[in-house]
């Protein structure tokens, strides 16, 4: 008997979510050291440097991060500057102008409303200059633990070739890996996901031939072919 909408979708999610499972145990088992490829020592090394690694190689954002943190090694140092010198210390990253001017916004906005301290909820990391859902979700799951999975251009690209989602948007995708992954893996299946698409599930060819997670992938025959 032919099968009704409904229950095409139950079937099409209950598949998703047996080879999520699969998938999730692969990543858990192989990739448990998965942990950013920038480089800070406090929350806000951090949020400059992921600020700056926007449309950036963290390759790059790595390159000029220790003389800038050196010399404003705090939000109330970095508040004091200028324009100029802030863009001097960044302007081999991608679009320095705009970074410049978020950074100082954010420096400030921290020391006048957040005590020079980085805040720690991805609604009031959101409020800082700069800072969109994406860093604010970053931020939130390395520094605090806050169960929400960034999801950037890698992320967004592999979850749709795993068939974890269709969403249109990083908002829609989030929603549903947030049903996928359980609250306590979410910080993990962020890098797991990331490191996954810049090395492996690249953009243009992705590694099919040699991805630990093939067998399960919705997309490794289209992308083979
Ligand atoms: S099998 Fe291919 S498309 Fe699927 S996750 Fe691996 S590299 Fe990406």
């Amino acid at each position: 008997m032919e099968k009704s909408g409904k229950e095409r979708k139950a079937v099409k999610r209950w598949r998703r979510n047996r080879n999520a499972g699969e998938i999730l145990a692969w990543f858990r088992e192989n990739m448990a050291s998965a942990k950013s490829e920038l480089n800070y020592t406090n929350p806000f090394e951090l949020v400059v440097a992921v600020v700056l690694s926007a449309q950036c190689t963290d390759k790059r954002v790595n390159m000029v991060t220790p003389a800038l943190f050196e010399r404003f090694p705090s939000p109330d140092s970095l508040a004091g500057a200028s324009f100029e010198e802030v863009y001097e210390y960044i302007k081999s990253v991608s679009f320095p102008n705009n970074k410049a001017r978020h950074l100082l916004g954010m420096a400030k906005r921290l020391v006048e409303d957040f005590g020079s301290q980085v805040p720690s909820t991805v609604e009031e990391l959101e409020t800082l200059p700069g800072v969109g859902r994406k860093t604010a979700n970053v931020v939130a799951s390395i520094i605090y633990g806050v169960p929400v999975i960034a999801v950037d251009t890698h992320v967004f690209r592999v979850s749709h070739r795993l068939g974890f989602s269709n969403g249109k948007t990083p908002l829609e995708v989030e929603g549903d890996l947030n049903e996928i992954v359980p609250l306590e893996e979410r910080a993990e299946a962020h890098h797991w996901l990331i490191l996954h698409g810049r090395y492996v599930c690249v953009a243009r060819k992705p590694k099919c031939g040699s991805c630990g997670v093939a067998k399960w992938c919705p997309s490794a025959e289209v992308q083979a072919e």
